[in-house]
């Protein structure tokens, strides 16, 4: 191991990797640790970077300690790790420090305004804002141009032009993202506003608490003094009269000094169910925009975004196919993404479509209860004009040969049917022969554009 010395420069760094290489082996070493690089020595505190988040939260989740105590091993006087990120050639990502101290990790560096919010006075009562929900990292579509619109309307207007803004959506569709990138670019425009944040369960939380210790009066002078108020999660009052009475009252007074209220809920303001009538009728009288439930296309750009992000290498093919199999939500497709690079890292495994069908097997099937083989016989039928009998039957000319070859593919690819289920269902057939209509398909895609384009619109079809 490294022999003393008395402090940590880019010279002994070298040094002080082989011997983490030691520590944690080369496996893992190589995985992650190998992408660490030495930004400077001050005082008590080293400083590293990583080229992307993830790795950055892999090494602070699992390699932290093991670094901080060997560099304090070197160097006594070494008290603090902290790990930014820095692309490759690029520069230090604001507000992206993460700080190992003793044994806790804290969100740190005085890098950005966000930090400051940890600070404000207005934090208790409110929640922080998650850094990675900006609107640069939102991936807009036609199910959520509007709501971004908007989103970002509210965010960059500096007079309130519809009051409030109401998002509705279903679960994991991107509703608290937008929100907390509003929150982000006002802050980052004015540090002074005071932006609030928080879901309906603790806004009802902190109102019964008020009720209990008497102290209404301040509760409600808190939430007076806002500029922005955001209530996440709004469905969650229904039912709970006493509160939904104070939220009336709240959002009154805030609509009538003019400051700007941001509501997300799972339902339209009018279907919300057990919600008074005058707060549906309040919540309604902005601008209501919905965020419809994903497309094949946004998934596809939000995972090759998030993929991009993470500065991983996934084949197009395995991101096409988990858009196409993960439909219910884009935080179930963000999972699924994580889970595959972490296996593919740990075991050492390059991705494909078979280790992503193996390793998501759970979401997957889960996923899977809409589309059966039949369905895509019969679209698929329909799309080449043949019959649907010629799905099953042992013809082998090419006109009908073909087509079946694609609906045996397009089964493997959205079904989580394995080759002999396939088979059965295709009149009986061997799984090897739905096994070569698998690759002849793979093949033909590869070299022929419009036949590619066939595919991916029958994909479509399929799943609309
Ligand atoms: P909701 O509040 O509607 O349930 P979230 O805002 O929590 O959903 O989103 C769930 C996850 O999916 C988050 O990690 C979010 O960043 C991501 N996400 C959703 N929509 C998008 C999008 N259009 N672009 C990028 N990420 C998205
Ligand atoms: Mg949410």
């Amino acid at each position: 191991m490294t022999e003393s010395t008395t402090d940590l420069n880019e010279n002994n760094w070298e040094n002080l990797k082989k011997d983490l290489k030691k520590i944690v082996g080369s496996t893992a070493y190589n995985n992650w640790l190998n992408k660490l690089s030495f930004l400077s020595f001050d005082k008590n505190i080293i400083s590293l970077s990583v080229p992307t988040k993830f790795l950055r939260d892999w090494i602070v989740n699992h390699y932290a300690d093991k670094i901080k105590s060997h560099c304090s091993k070197i160097d006594k006087n070494i008290e603090v790790l902290k790990i930014v990120v820095k692309p490759v050639g690029g520069r230090i990502v604001p507000g992206t420090a993460r700080v190992i101290k003793g044994n806790e990790t804290k969100w740190g560096g005085n890098l950005d305004i966000r930090n400051n919010l940890v600070n404000n006075s207005t934090y208790d009562f409110g929640a922080p804002l998650d850094p990675r929900f900006t609107f640069e990292n939102f991936v807009v579509g036609k199910p959520n141009e509007l709501a971004f619109a908007a989103a970002q309307r509210v965010a960059e207007d500096d007079k309130v032009t519809f009051n409030p803004l109401f998002l509705y959506g279903g679960v994991g569709l991107g509703k608290t993202h937008l929100m907390h990138a509003i929150g982000w670019n006002i802050k980052n425009k004015n540090p002074e506003r005071k932006v609030i944040y928080l879901s309906a369960e603790k806004f009802m939380y902190q109102f019964v608490r008020a009720l209990r210790y008497k102290d209404t009066s301040a509760f409600k002078e808190q939430f007076r003094s806002i500029d922005i108020l955001m209530i996440d999660d709004v469905q969650f009052i229904s039912g709970k009269d006493n509160t939904q009475e104070e939220f009336f009252h709240t959002f009154n007074a805030l609509v009538e000094q003019n400051r700007q209220i941001v509501i997300s809920a799972d339902k339209s303001p009018s279907d919300l169910d057990g919600v008074q009538e005058r707060l549906k009728s309040r919540l309604g009288c902005g601008l209501a925009a919905d965020i419809h439930p994903t497309t094949y296309e946004l998934r596809l750009g939000i995972l090759m975004e998030k993929a991009k992000k993470r500065g991983v290498d996934i084949p197009a093919k395995v991101l096409e196919f988990i858009s196409h199999r993960i439909v219910s939500n884009v935080r179930e497709m963000e999972g699924a993404l994580n889970r595959l690079v972490a296996h593919a890292t740990l075991v050492g495994t390059s991705i494909t479509v078979e280790t992503a069908q193996l390793v998501l097997q759970d979401l997957l099937k889960s996923n899977n209860k809409k589309i059966t083989i039949e369905e895509i016989q019969k679209k698929v039928a329909d799309h080449y004009n043949i019959r649907l009998t010629d799905m099953h039957s042992p013809r082998r000319s090419r006109s009908v040969a073909r087509p079946r070859q694609v609906a045996m593919y397009l089964a493997k690819f959205i079904t989580s049917r394995s080759l002999p289920e396939i088979g059965r269902k295709f009149g009986g057939r061997d799984h090897t022969t739905v096994m070569h209509a698998v690759k002849k398909i793979e093949e033909l895609k590869q070299e022929d554009t419009n036949f590619n384009e066939d595919i991916e619109l029958l994909k479509r079809l399929i799943d609309s």
